[in-house]
C-alpha cells in the first residue's frame, strides 16, 4: 500500500517529526523514535542517571565508561571545536549555567564569575580513551552540554537507518534541524525579524540536511533586556558577530548543527573558509536585514521577490 507516515514526538527539549513515504513502516518509525529517546536518555543534563550527568560529576575526580555513541560525539565535538577556533565548544555548559541562574534571579552574572568560568571552557582538554571508551574531564566543574550537536548526531543516525532499510523517501524534521531523503523538498528560511508563516524564501533540497542557528528564538530575558542562548567562548557572553541567523546545507548534520552554532559566534569572514572546505552552502541573515548567501546555493534557494531591494 502506498502511504505516508508521519510521527511526531518532543525530544531533546524540542518536537521531532519523522516522515516516511511509501510503503508502511510503522515499526521502522517507532524504532527510530526509540532511538532519539535513547540519544535523549543519554545526553540529557537534566536527567541525574544520563551519561553526560555522570561524566560531568566526575569532572577534575575521574574518567568515566561512556557508550560508543557518546563516545563518538565527543570525539566529533573536540574536533570541531579546534576547527572553529574554540568557537563551537560543548563544554560552554560553565558559563550558559551562570547565565540561567542569574537570569532567575533577574541579573546577568558577575563579570569575576564569567572569567572564572571561562577557565573551565576548553573542550580541546577533554581527554579520550579510544581503546578503553574512556572520557574524563579534567577540570573540576567542566561540564559537556550537546545541546549545539544532538540533533544533528540524531539525524544522522536516523537517516542512516533508512537507508539500511532500503527506504529512499523521507522528510526528518528534528527540532528545526531537516533533512530531505529522495524526493526535493521546499522548505521556507525563517525570516528572524517576521512570524514563522513569513519566510525569507525557499530552499528546495534533496538528500541533505538543513540546520539554523540563530538568536531569535532562544534567550535569557534580563530587566526587559533579550541575552541570547549562543555564548561566545572568548568573551563568555552572547556572541556579538553581527548574525542573527546562520542556516547550513550540507550533508554531514552533525558538522552542520556544531558549525552552525560556532560559524554563528565566529562571523560570516571566519565562517565562510571553514564552509568552502567542506562545500558547505550557507544563508546569513545579518543585525541589519542583509541575506547573504553562497554562490553555489543560487539554484536551490530563492529569496521571495518583495523582500529585495535595489
Ligand atoms: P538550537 O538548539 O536552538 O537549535 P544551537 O544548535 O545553536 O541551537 O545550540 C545552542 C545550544 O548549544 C545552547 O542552548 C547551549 O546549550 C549550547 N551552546 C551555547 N553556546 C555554545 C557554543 N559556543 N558552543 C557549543 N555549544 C553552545
Ligand atoms: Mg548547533
Amino acid at each position: 500500500m502506498h502511504t505516508t507516515l508521519q510521527k511526531t514526538f518532543p525530544a531533546m527539549g524540542t518536537v521531532h517529526t519523522i516522515t516516511l513515504y511509501g510503503e508502511n513502516h510503522s515499526e521502522l518509525a517507532e524504532r527510530m523514535k526509540r532511538e532519539v529517546l535513547r540519544m535523549d536518555r543519554a545526553w540529557s543534563v537534566f536527567r541525574d542517571d544520563s551519561t553526560l550527568s555522570k561524566l560531568n560529576r566526575s569532572a577534575g575526580i575521574a574518567e568515566v565508561s561512556v557508550d560508543d555513541d557518546t563516545f563518538a560525539l565527543l570525539k566529533a565535538s573536540v574536533l570541531l571545536c579546534k576547527q572553529t577556533d574554540g568557537a563551537f565548544d560543548v563544554t560552554s555548559g560553565a558559563l550558559s549555567s551562570l547565565w540561567r541562574e542569574a537570569a532567575k534571579q533577574g541579573r546577568t552574572p558577575e563579570k569575576a564569575a564569567l572569567q572564572a568560568a571561562k577557565k573551565r571552557v576548553n573542550a580541546s582538554s577533554i581527554m579520550l580513551n579510544e581503546t578503553d571508551r574512556k572520557a574524563y574531564l579534567p577540570a573540576v566543574g567542566q561540564t559537556v552540554d550537546f545541546g549545539g550537536i544532538a540533533k544533528g548526531f540524531a539525524a544522522d543516525r536516523l537517516r542512516a537507518m533508512l537507508l539500511s532499510e532500503g527506504v529512499s523517501d523521507a522528510l526528518l524534521n528534528l527540532g528545526g534541524t531537516v533533512t530531505a531523503i529522495g524526493q526535493p523538498v521546499s522548505i521556507g528560511v525563517r525570516n528572524p525579524f517576521a512570524p514563522q508563516s513569513d519566510p525569507i524564501g525557499t530552499l528546495t533540497v534533496s538528500n541533505r540536511s538543513i540546520v539554523t542557528s540563530g538568536s531569535y528564538e532562544r534567550f535569557y530575558a534580563i530587566g526587559g533586556r533579550r541575552y541570547h542562548h549562543i555564548l561566545d567562548p572568548r568573551t563568555g557572553y552572547p556572541s556579538e558577530s553581527g548574525l542573527v541567523s546562520v542556516t547550513l546545507i550540507g550533508s554531514n548534520a552533525t558538522e552542520l548543527d556544531a558549525l552552525a552554532t560556532g560559524i554563528f559566534v565566529l562571523g560570516v569572514e571566519r565562517g565562510l573558509p571553514i564552509l568552502k572546505e567542506r562545500n558547505i552552502d550557507a544563508i546569513f541573515v545579518t543585525i541589519t536585514g542583509e541575506v547573504l548567501i553562497t554562490e553555489t546555493l543560487k539554484d536551490m534557494f530563492s529569496l521571495r521577490k518583495d523582500l529585495c531591494t535595489a
